[in-house]
């Protein structure tokens, strides 16, 4: 089973390798799939490679990345234990945002990894993977810190640790946030199983009151 999982993940980081479908293929050094265990509890999902990333062909290894191995390392995780990837996987030029044409052209990928790791939480980090996940009308502002219920999984919407280096109040923001995620995983560890469902008609639910 497990075995399946691994290999179907490999052969879709293998077509991302090779990925043409835009134009963001055209001026990468490196393909940026994401890495992680396939059967990670935690998914994190950032905007799109950076400089680094795209040189060594790894997601978050500048310094965002540096800061979240610090916010993992203050809730007892290691980087090994989470799955880490972006809603683009090649480097926009000159880090621009991702155009919305492009972010839907990758999101199958996106998708594919999040439907075979199968994860209990999806950390969406920062607003262009907030509104990927969740839709345009959300923000990093307006949700952060707010789990909410998709499909089988939760997401946890957070600010991008990069805006934490260029405001450092930010980083407070997000050491607590991250506490709300170790408390999301002890509580989905309790209780597993019973992961809320969306409530017909309502689409989205806050998972406040069920931590
Ligand atoms: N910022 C991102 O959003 N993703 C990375 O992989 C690195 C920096």
């Amino acid at each position: 089973m497990g075995d399946d999982r691994s290999a179907e993940l490999a052969t879709v980081h293998s077509e991302i390798l090779s990925c043409t479908k835009c134009e963001l293929h055209r001026n990468r050094k490196n393909a940026v799939p994401g890495e992680g265990p396939v059967d990670a509890k935690i998914v994190f999902v950032g905007e799109g490679p950076g400089q680094n990333e795209d040189e060594q062909g790894r997601p978050f290894v500048g310094a965002a990345g540096k800061l979240l191995t610090e916010l993992l390392d203050s809730i007892g995780l290691k980087r090994s234990d989470v799955f880490i990837t972006n809603i683009v996987k090649c480097r926009p030029p000159n880090n621009r945002a991702p155009r919305k044409s492009e972010i839907e052209t990758c999101n199958p990928y996106l998708m594919s990894q999040i439907r075979l790791i199968k994860p209990r939480i999806v950390c969406a980090l920062g607003t262009p993977a907030i509104a990927t996940l969740l839709g345009d009308e959300y923000s990093a502002t307006r949700v952060h810190g707010k789990p909410m219920s998709k499909d089988d999984f939760m997401i946890l919407p957070m600010y991008h640790p990069a805006a934490a280096l260029y405001d450092a109040s930010l980083k407070e923001v997000l050491v607590s946030d991250f506490r709300i995620l170790k408390d999301l995983l002890t509580a989905t560890t309790a209780r597993y199983g019973p992961v809320v469902k969306d409530e017909p008609g309502t689409g989205r639910e806050t998972l406040e009151k069920w931590v």
